[in-house]
């Protein structure tokens, strides 16, 4: 059974309970009503009777016995009201004497063993209902004392009940059909309400179902309404929405830059390959080439080798890189560090001019060898693309919670144009090509500098040179002990 119809069936039943009990509430307070007051007139009426001396009791009167009994009898002549009946009985119970309209129906009121009882030895008046003729009456019976004497006998009178019988069947129906038609009117409210409250959940179904279906997780529920549990369902359907697109976007650009990383990579592999095949088959051809030529091919292919198994680390160290390998979190003391592959780097560059004087002694939060390999990144691609006796500066700046390094070529400079892209994978500008590079230093750098809460950033100038800037966290040294720190931690923690 679907929630639209639970709902409805059950606030319908709640509803017919409610107009049950409230029926039957109404009907017997309103029935005790009309009877207390047909019993107060009735009790009136017999008052008035004997008030008025309507009835005659005579007190001295003997029976056949001899014994003194008391009488009373109603004069026929004097009482004859259409719709009320009256009688009389004897302290014995025989009946003395009757109204007109009783004697003409033949008809005598009845008074059961217990109201005789209740009558004659309390001395309590008593009611009853009785069915006379197939009639329904209703019988008072008040029993008459005369004083001295006691009770000498009893006084009935009686009202038809027909009206009162009609009027209960006539509430009696207007309350049974006025309740079902009430029920079947609320259950389809109800049931018209509850689709109008549930249509969002249904909307929600589709969208659920068509995103199933092709994928579109742009798809949104639209809802005007208040921010009930409704509302606030909707809200979070599409918050999750919007949070399954960006993981999908996400996990669709991680694929597709994989993918061109894969693809890139085995072309740049095919071409070492393809060139050391070329030259293998130079070697064994028949008649032999040259000894001149053979040095030259064995050069071209160790050349290669080289380039090949350089770019084989390089794709090693970014898919280390890349699989999260938690990097070293220690305090490195950073001018020893870049003192060291300035040596380096001057060793394979003594053409430039490489300027690693006036740093400062400053502790970074960082893999001291990860933080070598890039300087040794941005180094090598300064030596790369600056003339020969071009300058080449590293320094060092402090700030507040972080140490920037700062690489500073007056070389040819990065194109506008291709700035933003000289952190992706394989990337290369055209005025590199001569650099034999991959285009994954840049990339390598990048990864191993954020992997450390840190920053890389470029600005250059065509012509004039380039300035790459790291920043990593820094950590204060205390004077007294000279220990290193934390104290403050990086950016991105
Ligand atoms: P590679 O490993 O081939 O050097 P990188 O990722 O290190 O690749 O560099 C990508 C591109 O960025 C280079 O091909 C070059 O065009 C540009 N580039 C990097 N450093 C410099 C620099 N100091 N001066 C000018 N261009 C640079």
């Amino acid at each position: 059974m679907s929630i639209r119809l639970r709902l409805t069936v059950l606030y319908s039943i709640i509803l017919a309970l409610t107009l049950i009990a409230f029926s039957i509430l109404l009907y017997v307070i309103l029935s005790g009503q009309t009877l207390t007051l047909m019993a107060g007139t009735l009790a009136d009426e017999a008052k008035r009777l004997l008030d008025r001396k309507v009835i005659d009791t005579q007190i001295f009167v003997y029976d056949n016995q001899g014994y003194r009994v008391g009488r009373i009898v109603l004069p026929a002549s004097t009482f004859a009201a259409p719709q009320t009946y009256v009688q009389t009985i004897s302290a014995t119970g025989q009946v003395t004497s009757r109204s007109v309209n009783l004697v003409d129906k033949e008809v005598f009121l009845s008074l059961s063993e217990e109201g005789k009882e209740t009558i004659f030895s309390t001395g309590q008046p008593w009611f009853e209902r009785a069915n006379i003729q197939g009639r329904p009456l209703l019988i008072y019976t008040k029993p008459v004392f005369v004083e001295g004497n006691g009770l000498i006998g009893a006084v009935q009178v009686a009202r038809s009940l027909d009206d009162y019988v009609q009027s209960q069947n006539a509430l009696r129906q207007i309350l049974i059909i006025g309740s079902s038609v009430a029920t079947v009117i609320a259950f389809g409210i109800g049931w018209m309400l509850a689709g109008i409250a549930l249509r969002p959940i249904d909307r929600i179904t589709h969208t659920a179902q068509a995103i199933g279906a092709e994928r579109d997780f742009g798809r949104r529920v639209s809802y005007i309404g208040p921010h009930d549990e409704i509302g606030r369902l909707t809200m979070t359907f599409n918050e999750m929405l919007t949070e399954l697109q960006s993981v999908y976007r996400q996990e669709a650009q991680a694929l597709q830059a994989q993918r061109r990383f894969v693809a890139d990579a085995s072309h740049e592999l095919r071409t070492p390959l393809t060139t050391i095949r070329g030259n293998i088959a130079l070697l064994q051809r028949e008649p032999p080439i040259s000894n001149e030529d053979r040095v030259a091919v064995l050069s071209d292919m160790a050349g290669e080798s080289e380039r090949m198994s350089r770019l084989v680390n390089d794709l090693l160290m970014l898919a280390r890189a890349d699989t999260g390998r938690p990097l070293r979190s220690e305090a490195v003391a950073i001018k020893p560090l870049i003192e060291d592959v300035c040596r380096k780097v001057k060793v394979v560059a003594p053409q430039h001019n490489i300027d690693c004087a006036d740093l400062q002694d400053v502790t970074v939060r960082g893999d001291e060898d990860a933080i070598k390999q890039v300087l040794l990144i941005l180094l090598d691609n300064a030596r790369k693309f600056t003339p020969a006796r071009g300058r080449i500066t590293v320094s060092l700046m402090e700030q507040p919670e972080q140490v920037a390094i700062q690489v500073r070529d007056t070389g040819i400079g990065i194109d506008p144009a291709v700035l933003p892209h000289i952190f992706e994978r394989f990337y290369r500008g055209d005025s590199s090509r001569t650099g034999g590079g991959a285009g994954l230093g840049l990339s390598i750098a990048q990864t191993l500098v954020k992997n450390q809460q840190g920053t890389i950033a470029v600005e250059s100038t065509p012509g004039e040179g380039s300035v790459f800037t790291i920043t990593l966290p820094k950590i204060e040294v205390l004077p007294r002990t000279g220990e290193p720190v934390a104290t403050l931690s990086a950016q991105g923690r």
